[in-house]
C-alpha cells in the first residue's frame, strides 16, 4: 500500500486506535490530519511519533456540527485536499436501564448518538463534498461488535454503532458513482483507555477468553485493517462491515 500524496483525516487520533491508525498511515506515506478533542499534548505526542513531518493537528468537538464543518474545510484548505476520512472518535458510557434515572437515560442517549452517529454522519457529509469535487475518496468508519452482540449496560452505544453500520451501507451505495468507498470496521474489545478499566477488572479474563486467541485486540490489530480498507486495493469491498474481533463473535 502506498498512500504517498494522500491526505488522511483521522478523528480521535490523540490516543488509542486513532493514534495507531495515524501512525500506520504515516508509515505508508500519507500526510495525516490528527484530530483531537481536548488533549492537545497527547495530539502533539501522536504527531511526534509519526514518520514524516507534514502532519498537522486539528481540534474539534465532533458533536458540534459547525465545528465539524470548520474541521473538514480547514484540513482540505491547509493540507491540499482530503482523500481519506477515518471516523474513529467515539464515546462509551454505561446507562443500565434498570438503575439510571430517566433524565440520565435521555442525556446519555443524546450525547452518545450526537457523537458516535450524528457526528460521524456530519463528518461524512462534509468530507464527501470535497471528495465528490475531487472525483474520489475513501471513508472508513470505526464501529463495534456491540452493534451485533448487544450492549446490555450501554444500549445507546450499541445502537449508535448499529446506526453507523447502516449509514455506511447506505453511503457506500450513493457515493460509489463518485469514486468514494465506504467501509465499516467493527472491533471487539481493544486494549485502549476506553476499555482499560474493564479489562483490568476481575471481568478482564472472561473477556479475553471470549476469543479462542485468549486476548483482546491491540490498537495496531485494528489500525492495520482500517488502513487496508482505506487503500485503493480494497475499493471493491465498499459497503462491507468488517469484523476485527478474534473470532469472539461470529456472524454470517
Ligand atoms: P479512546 O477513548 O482511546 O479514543 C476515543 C477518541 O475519541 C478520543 O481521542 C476522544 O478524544 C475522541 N472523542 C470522543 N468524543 C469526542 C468528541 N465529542 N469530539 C471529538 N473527539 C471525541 O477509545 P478507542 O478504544 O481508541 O476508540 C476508538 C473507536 O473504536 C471508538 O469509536 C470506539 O467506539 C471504537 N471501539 C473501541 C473498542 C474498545 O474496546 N476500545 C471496541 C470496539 C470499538
Amino acid at each position: 500500500m502506498d498512500f504517498s500524496g494522500k491526505v488522511a483525516l483521522v478523528t480521535g487520533a490523540s490516543r488509542g486506535i486513532g493514534r495507531a491508525v495515524a501512525r500506520q498511515f504515516a508509515q505508508h506515506g500519507a500526510r495525516v490530519a490528527i484530530h483531537y478533542h481536548q488533549n492537545r499534548t497527547a495530539a502533539e505526542e501522536t504527531r511526534a511519533s509519526l514518520a514524516g513531518d507534514e502532519h498537522r493537528i486539528y481540534q474539534a468537538d465532533i458533536a458540534d456540527p459547525d465545528a465539524v464543518r470548520r474541521l473538514v474545510d480547514a484540513v482540505a484548505a491547509e493540507m491540499g485536499g482530503l482523500d481519506i476520512l477515518i471516523n474513529n472518535a467515539g464515546i462509551y458510557t454505561e446507562h443500565p436501564i434498570a438503575s439510571v434515572g430517566y433524565e440520565e437515560w435521555q442525556a446519555q442517549w443524546s450525547a452518545i448518538l450526537a457523537t458516535n452517529l450524528v457526528g460521524a454522519a456530519n463528518l461524512c457529509y462534509c468530507a464527501a463534498q470535497h471528495m465528490i469535487r475531487r472525483g474520489g475518496g475513501r471513508i472508513v468508519n470505526v464501529s463495534s461488535r456491540g452493534a451485533f452482540r448487544g450492549e446490555p449496560t450501554a444500549p445507546a452505544y450499541g445502537a449508535s454503532k448499529a446506526g453507523m453500520n447502516a449509514m455506511g451501507q447506505s453511503l457506500a451505495l450513493t457515493l460509489a458513482p463518485h469514486g468514494i468507498s465506504v467501509v465499516t470496521v467493527a472491533p471487539g474489545w481493544v486494549e485502549t483507555d476506553m476499555a482499560r478499566e474493564t479489562l483490568d477488572s476481575p471481568a478482564g479474563d472472561a473477556i479475553r477468553n471470549q476469543s479462542p486467541l485468549k486476548r483482546v485486540a491491540t490498537p495496531e490489530d485494528v489500525a492495520a485493517v482500517v488502513v487496508f480498507y482505506a487503500s485503493g486495493e480494497a475499493f471493491f469491498s465498499t459497503g462491507a462491515v468488517v469484523d476485527v474481533n478474534g473470532a469472539s463473535y461470529l456472524r454470517t
